[in-house]
């Protein structure tokens, strides 16, 4: 099976090839190849108008890339035929939503013309259940807690019922969206995470206020907290620290207690935040201490990227969760509980 992936939610124009002879596991035999093309603000956060104009330009170019690479798969000895007109993929994954209206409608429209070039069937895939599925399918965890700590996004989702709940989530802003509006403030560029990452390693630990209700969370007041306490001279450095200090804490807390109530004994993270270094060895310890597992993909599977979707396509593909070109409208506010989880099911039979 081989299912081209889509991307386009925010900052990534991604295009992806993924392919398996099984969508249930990882073999030796899987083969991703993912082709972004980054949204660099030249100044300020994401401009949902400029990265909109970003998608019309990359879009089209990493897709036909990826195509390229199918029909180079395919003749390769694929399943699909090598010739230009016969469809060296099986189907077109594309991201739904959640994310940037204008974003979305443009990867919505090439992954239907796409479909309809090469004749094969539709997947409309939720961003945040890829973020998460990636993780579940590379560690071969059976049913994990998963932590999404991405820009737009915070929450904790456990799988019950034919649905991933949502058990935590954050009340205000996303984890990402929090730190590149402290680093917006002191004149970083964008994205602010890994310059508060580097920056972090030199400093002392500053106090910023702790905000866990129940098993949600809340990033604005540290926010800020931290803008002003930078402004009010404490060093940069030790600012940086105390974030991460104190928003991974958080993260973790809240990590573990859903393990705690949920009974699972495995944890996967997703999203950019989760190629934070610290975070990782927190939630590494933390499921160390209480005998569970712990899995972060790697870096180019947590940040946004098209192999996630193509993963995750493969899975619904394989389901016959497909849908009519008709009903493939997108969805920028999609929540993950809003999904159901057809392909578990498939898996497991
Ligand atoms: P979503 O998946 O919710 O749509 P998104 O589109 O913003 O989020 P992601 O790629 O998941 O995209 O995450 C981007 C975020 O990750 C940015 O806010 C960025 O600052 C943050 N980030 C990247 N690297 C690091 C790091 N090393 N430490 C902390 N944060 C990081």
């Amino acid at each position: 099976m081989r299912i081209l992936g889509i991307e386009g939610t925010a900052w990534a124009a991604s295009a992806s090839v993924f392919e398996t002879p099984d969508p249930a596991q990882v073999t030796d035999d899987d083969h991703v190849f993912i082709e972004t093309d980054a949204y660099a603000p030249d100044s300020g956060g994401i401009h949902p108008r400029e990265a909109a104009e970003h998608m019309g330009e990359a879009i089209p170019t990493v897709v036909k890339t990826a195509i390229k690479h199918a029909h180079e798969r395919a003749g390769a000895g694929g399943t699909n035929g090598s010739g230009e007109n016969s469809a060296p993929i099986d189907a077109v994954a594309f991201a739904r939503g959640p994310g940037l209206g204008p974003c979305l409608r443009i990867v919505a429209t090439a992954a239907r013309a796409v479909a309809q070039r090469f004749d094969v069937p539709l997947v409309g895939v939720n961003h945040m259940v890829a973020h998460l599925e990636v993780g579940r399918h590379r560690s071969g965890f059976d049913s994990p807690v998963c932590l999404n700590a991405s820009g737009a996004n915070a929450h904790i989702l456990g799988y019950r019922n034919g649905r991933y709940r949502v058990l935590g989530e954050t009340m205000d802003t996303g984890v990402g969206n929090a730190i590149d509006k402290f680093t917006r403030h002191i004149g970083w560029s964008h994205p602010g995470g890994p310059k508060v990452e580097q920056h972090a390693k030199d400093g002392e630990y500053h106090e910023l206020p702790y905000v866990v209700k129940g098993m949600d969370f809340s990033f604005s007041g540290i926010m800020s907290a931290a803008k002003q306490a930078v402004d009010d001279g404490v060093p940069v450095e030790d600012v940086c620290r105390g974030m991460e200090e104190t928003i991974f804490a958080m993260l973790t807390e809240v990590s573990e207690r859903a393990l705690s109530l949920t009974g699972a004994d495995e944890l996967v993270l997703g999203g950019g935040v989760g190629q934070n270094d610290r975070l990782q060895r927190m939630l590494g310890e933390m499921c160390e201490q209480r005998g569970a597992k712990f899995y972060a993909p790697e870096h180019r599977f947590l940040r946004d990227n098209a192999g996630m979707i193509a993963m995750l396509g493969a899975k619904m593909y394989a389901a016959g969760d497909t849908i009519p070109i008709e009903d493939s409208r997108i969805d920028s506010n999609f929540r993950p509980d809003e999904v159901a989880v057809t392909w578990r099911g498939a898996e497991e039979s």
